[in-house]
């Protein structure tokens, strides 16, 4: 039996599975990846109060390991009466099918599932293992627990794979025109600095560290700036709060207290970034206190004969020759690449987290068949 790759996707659509909530998306794969023989292993890790639910179904046990990895968290719908139709109950209107996660990114879960089942109907004899990474938290505040959590385990159980594509969506104006081959890293600064609070009028006796706060601010903007490099855009410091948390006019604060976020590039790993930001920090005083949560580090995949194979697969599929960026957001590829060579290509990414988020019923079609292809590049390659 042959499932539909669409109908496949308006039913995972239906799960209403916002970060870190599964609404049983998880379980509807693995039942259905399970029917064709995958080994599934369903991998719940929790920090006490937030459990995530993940999946790693292996079909095969030979090498090479070939593996696929998405996310079934969405990001909440806002305003459902903006919607035309309910987010969660899919909907085609004129070749076009809206809802939840129709491009970020169910719907390319489904599209690589029905490839290797195709395959499979097909008779093709893969030469080796397909596997597929599931997280239900790649959205959220608790990505630990996700991506992350089941490399861990996978390491630990002696599950490797040789190869990943991710299906977050990278195409900018038509299917297959972007691939991401990297990103930059992500990293959440807090910074304290202390003074002694007093009257406005007795300065003297207080110590305003407000202006130190702007000296240091002003100096990590203007000091984090690269001139970017071969795949990347240059390195960039944005302040998202300073705060003072003083409603007085009369007194000078004893603290301010600021976050910033750095995305960076591969001229700095983030032991490197928070040194040049420390040191830049006690040039200007000695009263601080400076954090830093690393978050997704950077990660860049020079183009090779892997990348060749889905360059290739795009273009026999759709006849676009794509591009490599490493622009956009972070993904869990920055986990992923520590255990393989991996590469992003998706859908379009113009609707992603916005209200009628949606995706072409043809390139639901067109993406199942472009993956099809790269799934035999893939072992024809690992067979020379
Ligand atoms: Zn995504």
């Amino acid at each position: 039996m042959i499932i539909d790759v669409v109908e496949l996707t308006k039913k995972l659509i239906s799960f209403p599975s916002i970060t870190p909530q599964d609404a049983g998306a998880i379980n509807f794969l693995k039942e259905i990846l399970e029917k064709y023989n995958f080994n599934c292993h369903c991998l719940d890790f929790s920090n006490g109060s937030v459990t995530v639910k993940n999946l790693y179904a292996r079909f095969s046990n030979k090498s090479p390991n070939l593996c696929f990895a998405g996310h079934t968290d969405v990001v909440p719908p806002g305003d459902i009466k903006q919607w035309i139709s309910d987010p969660f109950k899919p909907e085609i209107r004129n070749g076009i099918l809206y809802g939840r996660g129709a491009v970020d990114m169910k719907t390319t879960i489904c599209a690589f599932i029905v490839a290797v089942l195709e395959l499979l109907n097909e008779k093709y004899e893969i030469d080796g293992s397909i596997s597929l990474i599931i997280t239900g938290d790649e959205e959220g505040d608790f990505s630990d627990y996700g991506t992350k959590s089941v490399l861990k385990w996978m390491r630990q159980n002696q599950q490797e794979i040789d190869y990943c594509i991710v299906g977050e969506p990278t195409s900018k104006d038509a299917l297959g025109d972007t691939i991401k081959i990297g990103s930059r890293g992500s990293a959440n600064f807090n910074l304290k600095c202390y003074g002694t609070q007093g009257h406005v009028a007795y300065s003297q006796f207080a110590d305003n560290p407000v202006s130190r706060m702007m000296l240091m601010l002003q100096r990590i903007k203007d000091s984090v700036p690269d001139r970017g490099s071969e795949y990347f855009d240059p390195s960039n410091c944005e302040i998202t709060t300073v705060d003072v948390g003083n409603d007085t006019t009369n007194i000078i604060p004893g603290l301010i207290t600021a976050r910033f976020n750095v995305r960076y590039n591969d001229h700095y790993t983030p032991d490197i970034l928070f040194a040049l930001i420390n040191n830049i920090c006690s040039e200007v005083t000695k009263k601080y206190e400076l954090s830093m949560d690393k978050g997704r580090e950077v990660f860049v995949v020079t183009p090779n004969q892997y990348t060749d194979i889905i360059v290739d697969s795009i273009k026999k599929i759709t006849g676009i020759n794509a591009k490599f960026s490493t622009s956009g957001g972070t993904s869990d590829a920055a986990f992923i690449k520590d255990m393989c060579p991996v590469v992003e290509f998706g859908l379009l990414n113009k609707t992603a987290h916005k209200i009628d988020e949606n995706v072409a019923v043809d390139d639901i079609y067109k993406i199942t068949r472009i993956y099809k292809e790269f799934i035999k590049n893939f072992f024809e390659l690992k067979k020379l």
